[in-house]
């Protein structure tokens, strides 16, 4: 009896143990923090999970990046005064939102640091358009002024909420190479250097920003468009978090496009790869290249809305949840290249002959479909298509048909339901389908339609699968 309770006990401590060691990484997207309101729902929702230990990463406010870099643009080319009323509008947006909610020594240290952040980024500007020339390491500099100024801003909101709260420079710690405007962290060092530098705590909330990082030598260099994502995955395997909370404006992965899909609904659970394909197809949910690290590490990522925080958004995780159809993505404007040629037959290395072509014009090639002796490709860009065309037409016949879309259908072992392909045919029965893809990858159904019949196929195949 007492062995038993005392086992009990211990594996009651364990269990409290791990309880307490929970924590997570919260990234929130531009929109999240646009203006005073959205920083507070930010916060409600950081406040309420701070026994996590949480990490918050955050973007620029808003529409800022494409602000500063619009203000590059015209420092560049030497429009200095054009620069002044958005630059001003910049600057009264994130000055604003400060006076709006904070008060007495955090209105005054959080007013200091924006006016030196501006400061700053103007005399850097003033210097591009002196020399009329930006490089991609100054405009890596200018670019991180975004998130350093929202992560100001919501820190000391934070603290003016009476809640403990930790600023921390993403540049001490995310190191990267030195491509800037793309740069890649430096895997073998960060993990170590994050472990040193940022160091969770229950009830304390450390606030960073996504985006941006520096070479070791300390040169400021960016992770890339959206890269908050990538930041927020990198903190989180290094710190090996138990969740990462994608914080955006909308309510998770949706089963397809709602701008033109009616009764489109969130996808409660999703895996990382079929994240994935519907990423490539377009759709806009967090790109599976972004989250890597948390993927190699099995860390769950959880979508959720910042504006309707209630509900449950969409679970990515490494562990697959339920076969079946789970969502429709397309892809338009793709050109479909038909080639054939008698020479395939029972023929080797033709294929690759073909496929050199389109990696000589760097053309990526979407779907491909083969028989004997034919084989369509389709292709988004269509820049070299003229050359393409003119080099493979001296190695077989060549057709082109422009105008199509992919209508891309993803969920897991989608070919164990017999019934699937029947019923999608069944509904594309009015629909030319001029090309399909099945197999390649087990959660992926492709098929190319007439660009014109693509959104009512969408939505025939949404009501009848996924309402
Ligand atoms: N602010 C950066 C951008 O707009 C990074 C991010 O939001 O992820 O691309």
């Amino acid at each position: 009896m007492y062995i038993f309770q005392l086992k009990l006990k211990i594996y009651t401590d364990i269990r409290n143990d791990k309880k307490e060691d929970i924590m997570i990484v919260m990234k929130f997207g531009g929109t999240s923090v646009q203006d005073n309101i959205w920083i507070d729902k930010a916060l409600n929702i950081a406040e309420a999970q701070l026994d996590k230990a949480p990490v918050l990463v955050s973007s620029a406010m808003g529409k800022t990046t494409d602000c500063i870099l619009e203000l590059i643009n015209l420092a560049e080319s030497g429009k200095m005064a054009d620069s002044v009323p958005p630059f001003e509008e910049l600057k009264s947006i994130h000055l604003l939102t400060a006076y709006s909610f904070l008060s007495g020594e955090n209105l005054k240290n959080c007013e200091t640091k924006l006016n030196t952040l501006f400061n700053d980024f103007i005399s850097f500007l003033k210097g591009l358009s002196l020399l009329r020339e930006c490089s991609s390491r100054s405009q890596d500099a200018l670019l991180s002024f975004g998130e350093r100024l929202s992560t100001t801003i919501i820190n000391h909101r934070a603290l003016e909420r009476n809640m403990v709260a930790r600023f921390l420079d993403a540049r001490e710690f995310m190191l990267t190479d030195e491509n800037f405007g793309a740069a890649s962290p430096l895997m073998d060092i960060i993990d170590d250097r994050i472990r040193e530098r940022v160091i969770p705590e229950a009830g304390v909330l450390l606030v960073t920003q996504g985006f941006i990082g520096s070479t070791q030598g300390g040169v400021t260099t960016t992770l890339g468009r959206g890269g908050s994502d990538y930041s927020a995955a990198i903190i989180a395997s290094a710190l090996s978090a138990d969740e990462i909370q994608i914080w955006t404006d909308v309510n998770g992965i949706m089963s397809s496009d709602p701008r033109t899909v009616k009764g489109v609904k969130t996808i409660q659970s999703i895996s990382y790869r079929e994240a994935g394909e519907l990423a490539y197809f377009g759709a806009k949910v967090v790109h599976p290249a972004t989250i890597q690290p948390a993927v190699g590490n099995k860390i769950p990522v959880l979508v959720k809305n910042t504006g309707n925080p209630e509900h449950p958004g969409t679970r990515i995780e490494h562990i697959l949840t339920g076969t079946g159809l789970k969502a429709i993505a397309a892809k338009k404007e793709i050109t479909l290249i038909n080639i054939s040629s008698s020479k395939m037959l029972n023929a080797y290395g033709f294929l690759s002959r073909i496929f050199a072509i389109f990696e000589k014009y760097k053309t990526p090639v979407d779907l491909i479909s083969t028989s004997e002796v034919s084989v369509s490709i389709t292709i988004e860009n269509t820049q070299d298509l003229e050359s393409i065309i003119k080099e493979i037409s001296l190695i077989a016949s060549i057709s082109v048909e422009h105008d199509k879309s992919i209508i891309c259908m993803v969920g897991q072992d989608l070919w164990k339901d017999s019934r699937f392909i029947s019923r999608v045919f069944a509904i594309l029965e009015e629909t030319p389908v001029r090309m399909i893809s099945l197999g390649s990858s087990d959660i992926n159904l492709s098929v190319v339609v007439p660009q014109e019949k693509a959104d009512s196929a969408i939505q025939k195949l949404h009501d009848s699968f996924l309402s």
